[in-house]
């Protein structure tokens, strides 16, 4: 399959390059040139600042039953399409193409969900004595400002387009320009449905100078931003100049509680699969393995010898189990960050290096005993490697989960239920698995608390996100 001409879609136009400077977007399993995408001056991001304010003026207006047509319309363009958009989002971030296929399932199980909840936006009716009474209305927010990184090419995209959608904002959506068919591609599917050109638009640029731009404009009203905490407190303090609105989806570093009574075998079934998914470089991925003393050499040894089977390659290859890291920057945090541990005294277990002379890839690894003070230990390494350290009691594998600064997701495996109720309580996070990896779904609100961000997408509270309360009093 041929790879996409690469342009910006502003005011439903097509935007080529021309005169404009443009980002070279390659392959990260061959480290080939797929196109050059162009990238947006200051005369752009004006005209789509207009345009989304032409369009949030229309579809404010819109129906219910109008925005659940184009969601659910779009949901199923994607799903005719989603071979050739898997494929898309394979070549330029470099997932297997099940992983991928699986994207385009998200944002179709998604968009059907807007659609409904699109037309469940209630108001309330307050009475008053003496014939008075109250009406609380949700109205959509404004022009939404949206970042969306690489690692989900569709599914990020899918996430920054389909609440603002349901709600009646217009978007303007900057994904990664490392990933930018991906993102075309779906909002193609929406423009395709019947969303008006002013709706939702796309743009790439120098993301620096892309959200300075945007964000310093009244049109816009709301931030959405998923990728590093780093840049998230960055765009958060943006807004804030202008008392924009903020959703935050930012990095974690996942800890997974295995207790003594947990069946190893069962657990590492799932666990290992989950870790090296996307190569790791996934905000949920399970990172720190806070194993009880009495099963650790069991959990780790069992976890090396699958993670040392794991079929790394292309992803468009059948078979293939792992892809390559998306882009050259992470596998040098790989190196940096293992070679840390190792220097500092952890055992590794498997992997530490890269793999190949062509593309961007890095073997599945494992670390074990790693030192509290090892920069592993403290940042989020996005990459394919597991940290495995032993615990004795209960309170310490609690304080090692809430050690750090992250709360996005964590997960715990036990039958013991006095002691699920206990985590339910008292670790800190947005999101906690109990004996299952699965933690996500379009009907769940997905978000983080202290640097993980705050805010949700996904479920009722993802759609919430997008609108104001305003409370009309009558007398
Ligand atoms: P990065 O922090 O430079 O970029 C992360 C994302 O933010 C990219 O999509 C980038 O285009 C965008 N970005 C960067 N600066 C921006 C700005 N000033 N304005 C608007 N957008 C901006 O890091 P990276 O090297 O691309 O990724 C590495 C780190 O990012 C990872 O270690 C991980 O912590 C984090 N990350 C998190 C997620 C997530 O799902 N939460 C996704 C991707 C990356």
């Amino acid at each position: 399959m041929r790879y996409p001409d690469l342009h910006m879609i502003i005011d439903g136009e097509k935007i080529s390059a021309g005169h404009r400077t443009t980002h070279r977007v390659v392959n990260p399993a061959t480290g080939e040139t797929l196109g050059d995408l162009p990238l947006a001056d200051a005369a752009d991001l004006d005209r789509a600042l207009d345009t989304a304010q032409r369009g949030f003026k229309l579809w404010r207006e819109s129906t219910a039953q109008e925005r659940a047509a184009v969601l659910q319309g779009a949901a199923r363009l994607m799903m005719e399409r989603q071979e050739a958009l898997a494929r898309v989002a394979t070549m330029e971030e470099g997932k297997t193409l099940a992983e991928a296929r699986i994207e385009v399932l998200m944002n179709v199980g998604l968009f059907n969900f807007y659609a409904g909840e699109a037309q469940r936006i209630y108001g309330r009716q307050l009475v008053r004595s003496g014939g008075m009474r109250s009406t609380v209305m949700y109205e959509p927010v404004g022009p939404v400002a949206a970042f969306s990184p690489w690692n989900f090419p569709l599914g990020n995209p899918g996430r920054k387009l389909g609440a603002p959608i349901a709600a009646g904002c217009s978007v303007i959506l900057k994904s990664a320009e490392e990933t930018p068919a991906s993102a075309l591609g779906v909002l193609q599917c929406l423009l395709d449905a019947g969303l008006p050109k002013e709706v939702a638009q796309a743009v790439f640029g120098v993301p620096d100078q892309v959200s300075r731009h945007l964000l310093a404009s009244p049109i816009i009203r709301k931030l959405s931003f998923t990728g590093s905490t780093v840049v998230g407190k960055h765009l958060a303090k943006l807004a804030a100049d202008d008392m924009k609105r903020t959703t935050m989806e930012l990095g974690g570093h996942g800890p997974v509680l295995v207790f003594d009574d947990a069946d190893v075998d069962t657990v590492l079934a799932t666990v290992v699969g989950q870790k090296y998914r996307n190569a790791g470089q996934v905000c949920v991925s399970p990172t720190r393995f806070i194993v009880q003393e009495s099963v650790f050499e069991k959990f780790r040894d069992g976890f090396i010898e699958r993670a040392s089977q794991i079929r790394v390659g292309n992803g468009l290859d059948e078979g293939t189990q792992m892809g390559p890291m998306a882009n050259p920057r992470r596998p040098d945090a790989m190196e940096r960050l293992i070679g840390d541990a190792v220097a500092r005294g952890a055992r590794l277990g498997t992997g530490g290096e890269r793999i190949g002379n062509q593309g961007f890839f890095y073997a599945p690894s494992v670390v074990s005993e790693v030192p509290l003070d090892a920069e592993i230990m403290n940042e989020e390494p996005f990459g394919p490697v597991a940290i495995i350290n032993p615990f004795g009691r209960v309170e310490d594998m609690i304080a090692e989960a809430n050690r750090l600064p992250y709360g996005l997701a964590a997960y715990a495996w036990t039958q013991n239920a006095p002691l699920q109720r206990r985590l339910m309580r008292e670790v800190e996070t947005g999101m906690l698995g109990i004996n299952t990896s699965m933690i996500g779904g379009a009907d769940a609100p997905f978000g983080g608390v202290k640097w993980s961000g705050h805010g949700h997408e996904d479920g009722p509270e993802g759609l919430h996100a997008c609108l104001v309360a305003k409370a009309v009093h009558e007398g």
